[in-house]
């Protein structure tokens, strides 16, 4: 079962439309009798007479700023307070329900240990009990001696004193109606995400009266869906969600706001595919004797994955509407190969090329790499990075000459970092974009480059798109965020790798391993020593960044660590070796001096922070060594441990830890990043995997993606309903839905 502390609430995509003022005229006529109402969902929290400036702000911090918001906010769990029992049935460290009179009401301070103690007693016809509640002064004015008052909590014996401690509490208003609504107590009792300053009382407090005024909102989902898929409807489910009669209900409501957010991201995504198909792209034609000479040329044969999936490519190219791929390959799977033979393709076919890397040090590695594989076919090569500027048959070049030379066509490929995307850089023909680990702002980047297209002014021709990932996304996560990806898989490694022999290295190994370290670098290899950053929130920042390789990992900390790692290396344990240092905040050149060195085998042992995570290739080190190895999530080490096994030599990734965890032993047993990406959500699970927030998307649909059927329903309902009205022109209450959510993703 999904952990429900995934549930955390800032749903963010929401409107509905409603009327506060008519709910009556909506209950009966909202199937869409109404014309489009001014969606009172969209009302900021300020119109809410219960919450003044200092909640406002609070709730603000949360990304609450509206009542829909407010309303999306779900609890994290709930208390089972729905059996009241009598007094004397109350058993010590079990939590329970009861009510009854408060007989007495007192406040004790202890000083030394700034400690005030509310203490009433209450009585029902089978006994009393205590209840003490810690430093909340304020409740001895809230109950008097004589109240009718619902305690929910856990008894506890200290000293042969029994109480209930901090339980939580209600008055019970018993008039003539026999039909008591309690809202803290005597039922399932919802708990809210934690924040400072927001308790769960509070919310309930305010939510509780909003829902009843809500009930009667349009359904945001068409009423064919909801009722196809038997789905609980809009009113019920978002009573059930915050205040349920059962565990089902609650079961049930969070399966349809989950469907729903998936519903509305498939929405948008098959929308922009509906939207892509409709425009035009070169036709680029395969030239197959190209392509096999270009094989020929290879020092090693092509993998059966690496041939079907660039024919795949290279036949998608071929169709006047732009491809838009996902390549996804284990690290060292031979991505870069794939979209090379496309390159060459769209180069000698007159079209030209941008292939965008995250990093300046990869951006480099690439452009030697091109140029090496693709000298005897005469392309001119170019690199543009912020300081790398250079041009194959020139070698270093001033950045106003590269531009020039792409924008009147003459350079066939350009590789570079994001400088590609920056003002300034035009291209005459360009027909074909790659990006490199960069799954994430495809679209966009695309979008950026092909506007810089000097080509037939009037037309518009929208680049061919190959995004490659060594990320292991689960299928849910990428027809959901990808939906409009076709995905490439190279599920095959080149022929004769040798397993990385993994070990995990404890204190008490380290003379040893370092001595290992010594020896293999005698023998002629190599060795990287990574450094994780060594900052409190390491793990947070490490999270954020880990599936967008473009952050900056060096963070002040980590640059700290490896320059003392660096210091004790070279001037302590190997004063023999040639050492380096590599980190994100040297200068472009520097780094691209060492990387150089490194790769030309004048530096024995590189001391590196994760910038070297993606995509170096240096077939000569056999040694990934990782210090603090539990600080780093599972796909980043996976990520480290491809850099090694490279070449023919046996490598080795060694993991220092003190703190052998779950996720080290994972990467002992498996060698396959999808593997290993499966364990991590066992481990984790898909929101601290993939983190929410890196992809837009509301931590209840991420959730949610365990449930592959779930997923699939969302699709082909959207799909469903794109069939019939592909514009939603018909549907202006899912399109107003799509557009907001797009925006939002933009904006993130
Ligand atoms: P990744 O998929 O991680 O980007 P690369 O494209 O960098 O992997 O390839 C990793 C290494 O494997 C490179 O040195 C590349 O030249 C080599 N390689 C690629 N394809 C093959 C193959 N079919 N046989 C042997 N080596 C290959
Ligand atoms: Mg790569």
């Amino acid at each position: 079962m999904i952990n429900q502390r995934f549930v955390l609430a800032n749903l963010k995509i929401f409107l509905l439309f409603f009327t506060k003022t008519f709910p009556t005229i909506i209950i009966y006529q909202y199937n869409r009798i109404l014309p489009a109402m001014p969606s009172k969902l969209s009302q900021e929290i300020k119109s809410i007479p219960k919450i003044g400036p200092a909640y406002q702000a609070r709730l603000k911090h949360l990304g609450i700023e509206t009542v829909k918001d407010l309303l999306y906010h779900f609890p994290a769990r709930y208390e089972d307070f729905s059996v009241q029992i009598p007094i004397a049935d109350l058993k010590v460290d079990e939590t329970a329900c009861v009510q009854g009179i408060v007989e007495s009401v007192k406040m004790v301070r202890v000083w030394k240990r700034h400690l005030t103690i509310t203490e009433i007693v209450i009585s029902d016809s089978t006994g009393k009990i205590k209840a003490l509640w810690f430093n909340q002064p304020y409740l001895a004015g809230t109950f008097k001696k004589g109240l009718a008052v619902c305690l929910a909590g856990k008894l506890v014996e200290k000293k042969s004193s029994r109480y209930l401690s901090n339980p939580m509490y209600e008055k019970v208003n018993d008039g003539p109606d026999s039909e008591i609504d309690l809202t803290h107590t005597g039922r399932l009792v919802p708990i809210y995400p934690q924040t400072a300053g927001l308790s769960s009382r509070w919310l309930r407090y305010v939510i509780k009266p909003l829902l009843a005024g809500y009930s009667g909102l349009r359904d945001p989902l068409p009423d064919a869906t909801v009722s196809a898929y038997e789905f609980m409807p809009w009113g019920e489910a978002i009573r059930q969600i915050h205040f349920p009669e059962s565990l089902n209900t609650v079961k049930a409501a969070r399966k349809r706001f989950a469907f729903e957010e998936l519903f509305f991201i498939q929405l948008s995504v098959l929308q922009e595919r509906i939207r892509l198909n409709n425009e035009q792209a070169e036709a680029i034609t395969m030239d197959l004797p190209l392509i096999q000479d270009f094989t020929k040329t290879l020092p090693f044969s092509l993998t059966e994955a690496q041939r079907i999936s660039s024919y795949r490519i290279l036949k998608d190219m071929e169709k006047n509407r732009p491809m838009n791929r996902l390549l996804q390959g284990d690290v060292g799977s031979g991505k870069t190969i794939v979209a090379m033979m496309a390159a060459l393709n769209a180069a000698k076919t007159g079209y030209q090329t941008a292939f965008m890397a995250p990093t300046e040090i990869l951006a480099t590695q690439h452009y030697e790499n091109f140029i090496k594989l693709l000298k005897p076919f005469g392309i001119e090569i170019g690199i543009l990075c912020s300081k790398h500027t250079a041009v194959s048959s020139f070698g270093q070049v001033s950045k106003s000459t590269v531009l020039e030379l792409a924008k009147i066509g003459k350079i066939g490929i350009l590789i570079g970092t994001n400088a590609l995307i920056q003002k300034g850089v035009a291209f005459k023909k360009l027909a074909f974009v790659i990006l490199d680990e960069q799954h994430r702002f495809g679209v966009e980047q695309r979008a950026a480059l092909a506007k810089n297209n000097q080509t037939r002014k009037r037309e518009k021709f929208t680049p061919h798109l190959l995004s490659m990932t060594a990320t292991p996304i689960p299928r849910s996560l990428a027809l959901t965020i990808y939906g409009d990806l076709d995905l490439t898989l190279l599920d095959e490694m080149p022929k004769g790798r040798k397993r990385i022999e993994t070990k995990i290295v404890k204190p008490d190994d380290r003379a040893a391993a370092y001595e290992f370290i010594r020896r293999e670098i005698k023998n002629g290899r190599q060795a990287f020593i990574v450094c994780p950053r060594i900052d409190t929130d390491e793990e947070e920042k490490r999270d954020a960044i880990l599936f967008d390789p473009k952050a900056d990992y060096s963070g002040a900390e980590a640059v700290k660590a490896v320059k003392e790692e660096y210091d004790k290396l070279s001037k302590k344990i190997f004063p023999d070796l040639r050492i380096g240092m590599l980190h994100g905040k040297m200068k472009a050149a520097e780094k691209q001096e060492i990387m150089e060195k490194f790769k030309a085998g004048i530096i024995d042992l590189l001391v590196s922070t994760s910038v070297i995570e993606v995509g170096i290739d240096v077939p000569n080190a056999t040694i990934m060594a990782i210090e603090g190895s539990h600080k780093f999530g599972l796909a980043q080490l996976h990520q480290f441990r491809g850099r090694v096994g490279r070449g023919e030599h046996q490598s080795y990734c060694l993991l220092f830890s003190d703190y052998p965890t779950r996720r080290l032993s994972a990467l002992l047993r498996h060698d396959n990043g999808f593997e290993l990406a499966e364990k991590d959500l066992e481990i984790r699970g898909p929101g601290e995997v993939f983190g929410s927030q890196q992809w837009g998307m509301p931590d209840l649909a991420m959730a949610s993606l365990a449930d592959v059927f779930l997923v699939e329903k969302s699709r082909n309902a959207a799909k469903g309903i794109l069939a019939r009205d592909p514009t939603l022109e018909n549907h202006p209450l899912l399109l107003e839905r799509v557009k907001q959510l797009k925006q939002r993703t933009h904006l993130e």
